[in-house]
């Protein structure tokens, strides 16, 4: 059966962002053409059917999909919409920069199809912005959303960035606050992470950055969970936030586990028992599939123990949870009374201070299911 949640990944930024190692491809001018062409072959390659591809959520990652402009979005979108029938309800989302939005360009995404925008705002001070290197100013963030308003779009969520290093000075409760004001639908918050071979590795490796502590980053994880709560948000995964009705559809397929088409560089895809990505250079995805080649660059079959160590993963990460049997209940009663997990009728569910451990708590978990 074909997949029912369809991830496009667009690559093209107009430069990396210092703590950015996605697979993107730096463009002044954007190649809409040959990018949506590209997508179109891939799609005949992979998926030659002719059947009809019913799917419930359709999700334009990246890079920044809004560098396509209004034009590139509705050229994509003409294509994806020729190969997929939209359930009725289907989500369809597009990543935007702040920069690349305006009334004109948000009206032609709403005709093509877009019901959802996710927005890059990550922090609104200035002096952060320039140290990430982001192409955004503070102020561009309001004037995205009302341009997202007045084009009639009723969902968006806004993306943040934590646990910035002490000599910042970041004010993250002035931050959320600002965030707050805007009335997203949607939160996603991402505590900073130094990837290697990023600018920001570099810049710490010649001690010119620290990352936070992680008291720091626990700390303003736990500000970020009180304040949006209070502000009516349920915090239903380790890193997102929705007003009742609102939660990501697409994201909470992946944490369902269940399966999704993934197309573009550096895509990823999973069939329910193998997971296959494809080459991350726009490059050489773009000459693969123009030579009629499947631009795969690798693929794992999940053996009996990754799908366990999966299942408790994912169920740990949302507020769905976890049932556990009676034995695993027993061995997990000390999370309940370190405040790290809640057991309500045989399901345990993390806390925030509980996500805040979650690799590990997992980790523990499995080995506990694998001895039962
Ligand atoms: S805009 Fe997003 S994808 Fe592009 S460089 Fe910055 S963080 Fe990476």
């Amino acid at each position: 059966m074909l997949p029912r949640h369809v991830y496009v990944h667009v690559p093209f930024c107009a430069r990396r962002c210092a703590y950015c190692d996605f697979a993107i491809a730096v463009r002044r001018h954007v190649p809409v053409d040959e990018f949506v062409q590209g997508v179109k072959r891939e799609l005949a390659l992979r998926y030659p059917t002719v059947e009809p591809w019913p799917v419930e959520t359709l999700y334009l990652g990246g890079g920044t999909p809004s560098r396509l402009g209004g034009a590139g979005v509705q050229q994509l979108m003409d294509l994806l919409l020729s190969r997929f029938t939209l359930l009725p309800g289907a989500e369809v989302t597009l990543e935007a920069n702040p920069d690349d939005l305006d009334v004109e360009t948000a009206v032609a995404w709403r005709a093509a199809g877009i019901n959802r925008l996710s927005v890059g705002a990550q922090s609104f001070d200035d002096a952060v912005l320039r140290w990430m290197h982001r192409t955004h100013d503070a102020a561009a963030i309001p004037r995205a959303i009302d341009a997202i308003r007045d084009a009639g779009f009723d969902a968006f969520s806004l993306d943040l960035i934590f646990a910035l290093p002490q000599a910042l000075e970041r004010s993250w409760e002035r931050d959320l606050s600002a965030a707050l004001a805007l009335e997203p639908s949607h939160l996603s918050l991402y505590g900073l992470t130094i990837e290697p071979r990023t600018p920001l590795a570099r810049w710490e490796e010649r001690g010119a950055t620290r990352a936070a502590s992680d008291e720091r980053y626990a700390e303003e994880y736990l500000l970020a969970h009180n304040a949006l709560s209070d502000a009516g948000f349920e915090h239903y995964e380790v890193s997102n936030f929705a007003r009742p009705g609102a939660r990501a559809q697409h994201n909470s397929a992946y944490w369902r586990g269940v399966s999704y088409a993934g197309i573009g560089p550096g895509a990823h895809e999973f069939d329910g028992e193998t997971r296959r990505w494809n080459v991350g250079a726009y490059a050489a995805w773009q000459r693969a599939v123009a030579s009629g080649s499947d631009p795969k660059e690798g693929s794992e079959l999940l053996d009996e123990a990754n799908h366990a160590a999966e299942a408790v993963y994912l169920g740990l990460r949302t507020t769905n949870g976890l049932r556990l049997s009676d034995m695993e209940l027993s061995r997990t009663e000390r999370w309940v009374a370190a405040g790290w997990a809640e057991i309500t009728d045989g399901r345990l569910r993390l806390t925030p201070s509980g996500w805040l451990r979650l690799d590990s708590l997992a980790a523990d978990l499995t080995l506990v299911r694998s001895h039962s």
